[in-house]
């Protein structure tokens, strides 16, 4: 064993053992210099997803209502700066029909996402949700940005179990350059409100944002362990060229896998789905995401006239799939992983460490 592989076995025992990340094992980990351990780092990963979480991958489908958004992140596709793209909404019997069919599809878990879409209501979000809980009786996660904290009850109180929100990034300055019309405090101030509410919350953070580095990605780390979300969803930036950051390079593969591995270690039960991001950079990016602590995987049941108008990064895997065919191939692509496919409800079920 060189000297090299005995340091980057040291580092790895210490993230095993869940110790402050400093700025120099940042600076390594997230670095070509850190390949050759790399493998280990997942495998470690791999073995504590298998002790805490187990072996099955819960799979939820999404369905995107609308691509109707008032928010202008830099880097999003459907962001209020895109003038290019067909706006679609889909009304409420559309959504509770694509509900039904994933419903007789198997599915029990449903993800309902969206731009920044204020032409539904409050009162239209908990329609829909009571009739997808009383008519189905399938685990709701809500995915539709910033609301004020007596919406985000009123959709808990008609049945709404978790809701994603990503942090995007743990640093205020970063955030603000990219969220020209956002508050840092105010997307950490609706996490903190959705916890208190006690949703199932997911936040997470986009890998490769311009000026995002190896230190910043482990305060993102320490930020959601100090959040202690239920799932944490990352995946890399990819740019889209109708954006203001069309013009950068995407976010490393290496990074959103090393990010996901240290989630897996640092949240060691928390759910982390294997996104649709990671497989649209690399055509292996899923399943490399699941042999390095996710346990999640989210296929599209939107209708398939819509996908195109959702792009919120270009060229995104599954636009031409129904959501049969996105079922089993999710399902073939987890059972060739030698792991279970399971479209139950997933609910998290805390320990404490
Ligand atoms: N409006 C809701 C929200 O902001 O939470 C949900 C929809 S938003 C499009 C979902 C996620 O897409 C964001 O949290 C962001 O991280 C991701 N996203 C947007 N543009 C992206 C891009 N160009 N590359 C990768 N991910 C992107």
């Amino acid at each position: 064993m060189t000297g090299e592989t005995r340091m980057h076995d040291a580092v790895i025992e210490g993230l095993v053992a869940r110790e402050r990340i400093s700025d120099e094992t940042a600076e390594l980990i997230f670095s070509p210099a850190f390949d050759e351990a790399r493998g280990r780092l997942f495998a470690a990963a791999d073995r504590i997803r298998h002790e805490t979480v187990g072996d099955d991958v819960f799979i939820r489908g999404i369905i995107e209502f609308s691509n109707h958004c008032g928010c202008r992140c830099d880097y999003c596709g459907i962001s209020s700066h895109n003038r290019d793209i067909p706006r679609y909404r889909m009304t409420r019997d559309d959504i509770l029909a694509t509900a039904r069919s994933a419903y007789e599809l198997g599915f029990r878990s449903l993800v309902l996402q969206s731009g920044e879409d204020r032409y539904y209501t409050s009162r239209d979000i908990c329609d829909i949700i009571e009739h997808v809980k009383t008519d189905l009786g399938m685990a709701v996660t809500l995915s539709i940005g910033e609301w004020s904290k007596e919406d985000y009850a009123a959709f808990k109180a008609a049945g709404a179990d978790r809701f994603l929100l990503r942090i995007e990034t743990s640093d205020p300055t970063l955030f603000e350059r990219y969220h020209k019309d956002s508050k840092w405090e105010d997307r950490h101030r609706a996490l903190m409100n959705l916890k208190e509410l006690g949703y199932q919350v997911g936040s997470g953070v986009l890998i490769g944002l311009p000026g995002q580095d190896g230190p910043g990605l482990a305060r993102d780390l320490a930020y959601l362990e100090r959040l202690q979300p239920e799932m944490v969803g990352i995946g890399p930036f990819l740019p889209h060229p109708k954006t203001p950051l069309g013009k950068n390079p995407p976010g490393e593969m290496r990074r959103c896998l090393t990010f996901l591995a240290l989630l897996r270690l640092y949240l060691p039960d928390s759910f982390l789905p294997a996104t649709t991001a990671m497989g649209t950079l690399d055509p292996e990016g899923r399943q490399k995401a699941l042999r390095a602590g996710a346990n999640v995987i989210m296929p599209n049941v939107s209708p398939v006239s819509n996908r195109p108008g959702y792009q919120i990064y270009p060229d995104k895997i599954g636009q031409s799939d129904d959501a049969e065919t996105c079922q089993r191939c999710i399902e073939d692509l987890v059972l060739a992983l030698g792991r279970k496919p399971n479209l139950g409800f997933g609910h998290i079920k805390r320990r404490i460490y």
